[in-house]
């Protein structure tokens, strides 16, 4: 099965019809993050329509300054929440240093939760590498998830240190640079991801759909010398290493197994 940890299926609207349904035909387990409340609240409803589908509840740093007033009211999504996403920091959506301010109260709170809850982090980090390592660092977090990294070698690699998973998408298909680390990252470190409806790559009005996985594991396969079976196992292995550290999707990851296991007879405890 394909595995997409990072997609916003809240974002679309009108062809929701069909991005579940080219979920379903090529099965693609998809981790559906959230930028703010009321995106996770749909995020939830459309995971009613797809046992496929797992929403994880986030504040994406632009949405930071309109909850960093009263951080309580994210306790019950966080609480209800398998993983958080999306999370992060990235100072180019803020205007001033309040902004960055709020945007490190949010993550750290958000890290701190995850910590205690025992969680992974999904996190976006663009060109804010440096202040991420250091607030995860800080906070002694090492479930961690790395989306579309971007950062610097240096970065990178105290990040594989610390164990990361690194979520590799369609960026791989453009820049040499994600190319380049695409080859790097540890086998028992790599997932995959689409960031759907991935708006920025795009032409406008043209939004990505779930099949743009199959693309990402082609490239993938191609440059880590291997094949496209070899980067979907090695993903469902890793996914599923998530899911048995996560005890509130004890009971997906029993079912997802057994997927895995009908497919192709692989074995999993
Ligand atoms: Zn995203």
């Amino acid at each position: 099965m394909l595995i997409d940890v990072h997609a916003h299926l809240d974002q679309y609207t009108e062809n929701l019809d069909a991005v579940l349904g080219e979920i379903k035909q090529h099965q693609i387990i998809t981790v559906s993050n959230s930028v703010d409340l009321d995106s996770y609240t749909r995020n939830c409803n459309i995971a009613g329509r797809s046992k496929l589908v797992i929403p994880v509840f986030g504040v994406h740093p632009i949405n930071a300054p309109k909850v960093a007033g009263n951080l309580e009211q994210l306790d019950q999504a966080l609480e209800a929440s398998p993983f958080f996403g999306e999370v992060g920091l990235d100072f180019s959506l803020a205007s001033d240093i309040v902004q960055q301010t709020d945007q490190k109260a949010v993550f750290e709170y958000l890290l701190e939760s995850a910590l205690t809850q025992d969680k992974y982090v999904i996190v976006h980090s663009k060109h804010t590498e440096v202040d991420v390592l250091n607030l995860i660092e800080k906070h002694g977090v090492q479930k961690v998830i790395m989306h579309w990294f971007t950062g610097s070698n240096e970065v990178f690699q105290k990040l594989v240190a610390r164990g990361a998973f690194f979520s590799v998408g369609a960026d791989i298909m453009n820049s040499a640079k994600s190319r380049q680390m695409a080859k790097e990252i540890p086998t028992d470190q790599l997932l995959t991801e689409t960031d759907n409806p991935l708006v920025s790559l795009n032409l406008p009005d043209v939004l990505a759909m779930p099949c743009l996985l199959n693309d990402v594991v082609k490239e993938l396969a191609q440059l880590r010398d291997t094949t496209e079976e070899d980067i979907v196992q090695t993903v469902e292995r890793n996914f599923m290493a998530i899911l048995q550290s996560t005890p509130s999707l004890a009971k997906f990851s029993k079912k997802i197994a057994r997927d895995f296991k009908n497919r192709r007879g692989s074995r999993y405890r």
